[in-house]
Formats: structure tokens, C-alpha cells, sequence
């Protein structure tokens, strides 16, 4: 891999290309040196040049930066050489650091075991939703490297089954974030138990007051680096908006599933609910899709990312708790379901595609209530995210006999998409709940089996390609009518 897998990130500090830095001038050991080469990595990034040979002088550091631009081999690296010397002792780890999700600690234990490869280091990760057993036993045999989320730290903290008065090192990883999740008050608990002397570096993709004051108590003359974010300015990542109402928004995400090519595709949404019902609605479509999300316990959530990774399941239904900072190979899409709350988020999530030098795309579904959520996306980005129209789509497009222009077209010679539209709108403002009046007060629900039925009509756009077609539909082509989220107040 190049750098190019890392090309979401322009530098704001002095640009190393001219005078094209190497791994070797950094100070890191050969044992190291060796690891990097074995992960295929030919320059360090710029942050990497610029956070390794600080660290390993043991300055603090403060990194602006957000994952995509070589930030955890940036502290994980020169962490490997400064522990290498030192004894471990029983419940006493020599070093910590922090992650706001189980799957951020996870990746960067991931992290350690690649570039550690060659060194003697014990770690253990300690992150909620797994059994408790085999993390006592490793803090128990003592580790150099503990990687937590703040949660399970404080309680085994609480319960004195781990002290961190032998602690060197730390690094807060992600702070906006844990700042997001309200982990900052047990960030200053952990400060404050951590010796005094020791070194703490920070990253953060941006640095609100709250982080600043933070860094101020808890680092001492910190080096800082800011590598900027702008995903947008990615050239791999081809990014659309999509101006849709939210009854509509799975019709349209199932015909986009089915006809911009999709390989993988990472599906966020804002809420843990709308991931489970759009999870199974997709199934029940006949897609191959997944889920994750906060509620998940971590082994299910590790099981469902494996698949995903595995090519198992080619759509992961996600929140953006459980997908913060995932580095997985190769998704070509990625689909805002739901238009990010926090603009940050929208950065980070479609930072998924267009990874490694690959070409992706990027969906955001826009409602009339998202106006404000799009705005503060573009001001951040600092660029107007194209709408999706007719010249972007992948597929040829019949035109369409006009689906919506009347309020109510008796007749369709596509095959009574009124009757299929009104059930699904029913069925998406309800979705998970069972007909549980008495049937005389509902005569116009319809009974199970009709559900059934309209299911079974209802996805035509996608299904029409996936199940039997009669008609010969060359690979990756659509034949049928134009969808109508292409004629809804877009781009003519
Ligand atoms: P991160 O910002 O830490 O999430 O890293 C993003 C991706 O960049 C990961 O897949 C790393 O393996 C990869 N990476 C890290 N450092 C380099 C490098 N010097 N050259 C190429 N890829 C790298």
C-alpha cells in the first residue's frame, strides 16, 4: 500500500515530499524498521514523520488529526521503541491508551501486533461487552501496552483490580470523540491517577475548548501537529446528495443497492433503530446485509465485521459508534441514510470508501428537515456535494412513464406502484409494530399475509434484477423506469 491509502489528509505542516522522508532517518530501531517494511509501508506519512522522532525523545504531543492519515502507526510505532526497555509488574501496566470505542481499542491492538511483531511486549485490551476473565489474567501477569475504553478501565479501577501509578505513557486517542460520548470527566479521573511524570500525547480530528483545556492540564509544552482533514477532498471518493423524503428513502437506497454497482457498501444511519429495521427490511429484500451498532455485544459485532470483511455479507448496516474509524479494504460505497447529525461524522463515514488508492462512492440522503445538517457538512468541507441526477446514474434509464405527477393515477402501466407506494409508507411509519387491535378497528391494515404479498411485489427496482427477469438485462444495466427520486427537484 502507498501512500495514497492515506490521501484523505493534506498536510498543514511543512510538506516532506520534497525531500522524501524515509522510516529509516526516523530514529526507530531495526526490529521496527523491519515491521514497517513487512506491513509494505515505503514513506511515513506526515504525521508520522512528525509525531515518531518527538515521541521518541518523550515529548508530549498534541495531534490534530483524524484516522485516514497514518495516526495510530504515528504513536503506536515509537510507543513499541520507548517501551522496549523496562520490566512489567503485575497489575501495573507500563503504558495506556485510550480509545472512545471497543473497535477503535481493538484496531489498535490490531496495530501493535503488526508493528510488534519482532519486539517482547505484552498487551491487553480492555473494552466492555467481552468476558472479564481473560483481561485480569493478562493485567495480572503484568503488560507493557494496555489499550482501553475509559468504561471497563473505571470499573476495574473502581474495583481495585488495576493501578496505574506505574504508568508512563498515554495517549488519549480520538478526545472530540470521547468528548461526543461524555468520557471526559473519567479522562481527568484516569489523569489524575496517572503519575505525574510520564508522557501524554493527544489526538483529535478537532480541538473544541473542552479538548484545549484538557491538553492544557494534562500535557506539559506538548509538540503539535495538525495534518488537516477535508475527506472531501479526496479525489478518490466521488461524493452525491440525494434531495429524498424519508418515507422514500429505502426504495431509494434498495434501487441504488441494486443498480450503481455496488460491491460493499456501509450503511450509516443516526439511530440504532433505524440500523436494526433497515437491516432486516434489506434481508427481507434479498440483500446480503449486516448490522452493527452500540446495543451489539462485542463478539456478535466483531462476528458480523468479520463476515463483512469476508465478503460473507456485502452491506454493514452501521451507527456511527460502532463504525468510528474502521479501516476495512475495499468498500465502494458508502450511504448516508440518514444525513449526519454532527458534521465530523459525515467526514469520517464516508472516509470509509476510497481507501487505498480504490475509487468509492458516497450517498447522503437528504430530507427537508436535514437542510441545517447538509449546510454545516458543506461549510466544514468547505465544498457543495453534487446532487445525484440523471448523468450519474450507472445504469440506462427508460424514461420514465412519470410515476408521481397526479396525486392519484388510477391506472400505471408499470404495474400499480400506487397501491405498493401507500402500503410501504404505512409500513415505514410503523415499522416493528404487530397489529395488535382488534381487527374491526383497523379495516384498512392490511392482514399479515397481504403483507407478505406486497413484499413481494413491492421491491421491483432492485428485485427485478436480482430474481428472474425474463428479459436479457446486460450485467450492471437497468432497463426499467427511471427511479422517481431522479425527477424529484434535482438536477435535470
Ligand atoms: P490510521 O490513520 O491510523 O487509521 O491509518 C489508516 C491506514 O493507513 C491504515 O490502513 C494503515 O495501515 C495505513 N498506513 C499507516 N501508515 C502508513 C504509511 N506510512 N504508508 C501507507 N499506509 C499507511
Amino acid at each position: 500500500m502507498g501512500l495514497c491509502a492515506i490521501g484523505q489528509a493534506t498536510m498543514v505542516t511543512p510538506p516532506f515530499t520534497g525531500y522524501s522522508m524515509k522510516f529509516a532517518d526516523l530514529g526507530l530501531s531495526e526490529d521496527l524498521l523491519k515491521a514497517v517494511d513487512a506491513a509494505g509501508y515505503t514513506e511515513p506519512t506526515p504525521i508520522q514523520a512528525e509525531a515518531i522522532p518527538a515521541v521518541l525523545m518523550m515529548k508530549d504531543l498534541i495531534g490534530i488529526a483524524q484516522t485516514g492519515t497514518g495516526k495510530t502507526a504515528s504513536f503506536v510505532l515509537p510507543m513499541i521503541d520507548v517501551m522496549a526497555a523496562g520490566r512489567r509488574r503485575a497489575l501495573m501496566p507500563r503504558s495506556l491508551i485510550l480509545e472512545p470505542t471497543r473497535e477503535l481499542a481493538a484496531q489498535v491492538a490490531e496495530n501493535f501486533e503488526k508493528y510488534g511483531a519482532n519486539h517482547d511486549l505484552k498487551m491487553a485490551l480492555l473494552i466492555g461487552g467481552v468476558q472479564m476473565g481473560d483481561q485480569l489474567k493478562a493485567l495480572n501477569e503484568g503488560v507493557d501496552v494496555l489499550i482501553a475504553t475509559p468504561g471497563r478501565l473505571m470499573d476495574l479501577f473502581e474495583r481495585g483490580k488495576i493501578l496505574l501509578s506505574g504508568c508512563e505513557l498515554l495517549v488519549i486517542d480520538e478526545a472530540d470523540r470521547m468528548l461526543d460520548m461524555g468520557f471526559i470527566p473519567d479522562i481527568e479521573f484516569i489523569c489524575e491517577k496517572l503519575p505525574e511524570n510520564r508522557q501524554t500525547m493527544l489526538f483529535s480530528a478537532t480541538m473544541p475548548p473542552v479538548i484545549k483545556k484538557l491538553a492544557d492540564k494534562f500535557l506539559s509544552n506538548p509538540k503539535q501537529i495538525e495534518v488537516s482533514r477535508a475527506a472531501s477532498t479526496n479525489d478518490n471518493i466521488t461524493a452525491f446528495k440525494i434531495n429524498v423524503e424519508q418515507r422514500k428513502k429505502r426504495e431509494t437506497l434498495e434501487w441504488l443497492l441494486g443498480n450503481d454497482h455496488v460491491e460493499t457498501a456501509i450503511v450509516f444511519s443516526n439511530k440504532k433503530t433505524t440500523v436494526r429495521q433497515l437491516n432486516k427490511d434489506l434481508q427481507r429484500s434479498g440483500f446480503k446485509s449486516g448490522e452493527i451498532h452500540g446495543d451489539i455485544d462485542q463478539n456478535t459485532r466483531q462476528k458480523e465485521l468479520e463476515r463483512f470483511k469476508s465478503g460473507d455479507i456485502n452491506i454493514l448496516v452501521a451507527s456511527d459508534v460502532a463504525a468510528r474509524g474502521l479501516d476495512i479494504k475495499g468498500v465502494s460505497h458508502v450511504f448516508n441514510y440518514d444525513t449526519p447529525w454532527h458534521p465530523d461524522d459525515y467526514v469520517h463515514r464516508i472516509g470509509r470508501t476510497g481507501r487505498a488508492g480504490a475509487k468509492g462512492r458516497a450517498f447522503t440522503f437528504v430530507t427537508k428537515a436535514d437542510a441545517e445538517a447538509i449546510g454545516n457538512v458543506e461549510k466544514l468541507t468547505k465544498s457543495k456535494i453534487d446532487v445525484f441526477g440523471k448523468d450519474d446514474v450507472r445504469v440506462e434509464l427508460k424514461d420514465a412513464p412519470k410515476p408521481p405527477p397526479k396525486p392519484k393515477p388510477k391506472k400505471d402501466d408499470v404495474g400499480a406502484p400506487k397501491k405498493v407506494r401507500e402500503d410501504k409508507s404505512e409500513r415505514d411509519q410503523k415499522p416493528a409494530k404487530e397489529p395488535k387491535a382488534p381487527e374491526q378497528d383497523k379495516p384498512k391494515r392490511a392482514p399479515k399475509k397481504d403483507v407478505k404479498q406486497d413484499r413481494a411485489d413491492k421491491p421491483k427496482q432492485p428485485r427485478k434484477r436480482r430474481d428472474e427477469d425474463s428479459e436479457p438485462v446486460p450485467p450492471g444495466e437497468w432497463n426499467g423506469p427511471q427511479p422517481g427520486f431522479l425527477g424529484v427537484g434535482f438536477k435535470k
